[in-house]
């Protein structure tokens, strides 16, 4: 017998067909939310459920542009504009050969319920391109950039749709983006987040969402009586979100063991310091160079050609580089070595079989929707920053981002509590639901 999640995920999969990791987002959201749907007729009534699976809009534009060599090159651009129900669109923009509609439509889907849980007014989008910046010249990404807004322009604005960065979309290339766009519209608005401290960015906005995702884990920590200081901690990826993340969990006085890419992983039982890493971005952000190269410079660290950090002895664990980087095995192995608490910087990295085993094992499981949500939070204190023509201090930002982790955690805690446990997956997808379903419902079908 079919279950009302069956017959409602079967509509899912045959109306949007090899879109397999948005099938995933959306299956993880009903599984928690569909009580709540079943008990609440008027969610029934006006198919919130459904129309929330539908984007408003899909943009999807060709993006011609011209390399180093003269030769023509066509990359393909998008823009999801999942739900403008709470505010403008708002979410990043990746640039990897991996993107394609169905995974821009699974971080469009994640991030409408992600800004809901920010208590900032911002509906939810992301966007991308399967252009990749690795290898390019600087002159190459920027002419990829101004050819991929060249199009963009006409759909997005400080009211409308708010892109920021994400894999493979860095300060260089909002910068960039950035350009074009004020080229095009003549005119210097907020329409992207992330930017230069010079032209309108905030402070602690780069930061933000390996800081935020290291609140998260203090926070989920407390409910226990403990917290990072003297834990052993791995982090997956070497990017923007997994360099603040060490830097945050180094100032709360944990120790990071691991970084990855995607060829391999370093371990360093030594720890990954203040001046490890600087030098790592350096490495990265400017020589933008690989994880390997780290033994070069450290002798003594270990390089796990090809392995994801999962093996490692860990108490705390930050997957912060991509979806699906941590099966029901990477998992397993994290229980068993002696992991307590997930903290979930990337979007969807643990495959459903991995989060049933986190699950099952009661350890603290914060869900990215939830755990790496400060990064768009932060997103929207910009925005804010930017419509009252206004500079906040360091301390100013990173005390609201610390006040969102917390109410973010709050609202999990309230609608994820279970006898014994906190199921923060169910938590935060019910807290981010419930806001955007009542919007929804006063705004009438549209
Ligand atoms: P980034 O600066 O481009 O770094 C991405 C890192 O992940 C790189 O080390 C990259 O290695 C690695 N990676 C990418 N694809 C991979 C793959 N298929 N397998 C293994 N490693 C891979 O991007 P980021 O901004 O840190 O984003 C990381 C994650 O956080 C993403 O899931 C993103 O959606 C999420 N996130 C980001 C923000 C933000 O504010 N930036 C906010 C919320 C969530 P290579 O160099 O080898 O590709």
């Amino acid at each position: 017998m079919p279950t009302t999640i069956d017959t409602f995920m079967s509509q899912i999969v045959a109306k949007n067909p090899a879109e397999t990791e948005f099938h995933q987002a959306v299956h993880e959201v009903v599984e928690s939310v569909m009580p709540l749907v079943e008990s609440t007729p008027v969610y029934r009534k006006a198919k919130i459920l459904e129309r929330i699976c539908e984007p408003e809009r899909v943009l999807l534009f060709r993006v011609p542009w011209v390399d180093d060599r003269g030769e023509v090159q066509v990359n393909r651009g998008f823009r999801i504009e999942m739900s403008s129900a709470i505010g403008p669109y708002k979410g990043g923009l990746r640039f990897h050969p991996s993107v394609n509609l169905g995974i821009l439509k699974f971080l469009a889907f994640e991030q409408v319920f992600k800004n809901s849980l920010t208590t900032l007014p911002m509906g939810g989008g992301k966007g991308g391109s399967d252009f990749d910046p690795k290898g390019k010249s600087d002159i190459e990404v920027m002419r990829f950039c101004q050819s991929f807004m060249s199009e963009l322009f006409r759909h997005i604005g400080a009211n409308t749709d708010v892109p920021a960065g994400d894999i493979g979309v860095g300060g260089r290339e909002i910068g960039f983006l950035f350009g074009q766009y004020k080229k095009l519209r003549n005119e210097f608005t907020g329409v992207l987040t992330g930017k230069g401290l010079n032209w309108g960015g905030s402070l602690i906005r780069p930061e933000a969402t390996g800081y935020g995702a290291t609140y998260f884990a203090q926070e989920m920590l407390a409910v226990r009586g403990d917290g990072i200081k003297g834990k052993t901690v791995a982090v997956s990826g070497s990017g923007n979100v997994a360099q603040y993340t060490v830097e945050k969990v180094n100032q709360l006085g944990g120790k990071v063991v691991t970084l990855s890419d995607s060829d391999g992983t370093i371990l360093d039982h030594d720890g990954i310091d203040a001046e490890k890493l600087a030098w790592v971005m350096e490495l990265k952000n400017a020589r933008r160079g690989r994880i390997r190269e780290y033994l070069n410079k450290y002798k003594h660290a270990q390089y796990l050609e090809g392995k994801r950090p999962w093996g490692v002895n860990c108490a705390l664990a930050f997957p912060s580089a991509t979806q699906n980087e941590i099966d029901a095995a990477d998992a397993k192995a994290l229980v068993d070595n002696g992991c307590t608490c997930v903290s979930e910087g990337a979007n969807m990295p643990t495959t459903p079989e991995g989060v049933n085993v986190f699950l099952k094992a009661k350890i603290l499981y914060g869900p990215g929707k939830a755990a790496n949500a400060g990064g768009v939070a932060t997103s929207g204190l910009e925005m804010s920053q930017n419509a009252m023509h206004l500079n906040w201090t360091r301390e100013e930002v990173d005390g609201r981002l610390q006040e969102i982790m917390k109410s973010i955690h709050r609202a999990c805690v309230q609608h994820g509590k279970e006898k014994d446990f906190v199921n923060y997956v169910k938590g935060a997808n019910v807290a981010g639901f419930i806001k955007v379903a009542d919007a929804m419902l006063d705004q009438g079908v549209v």
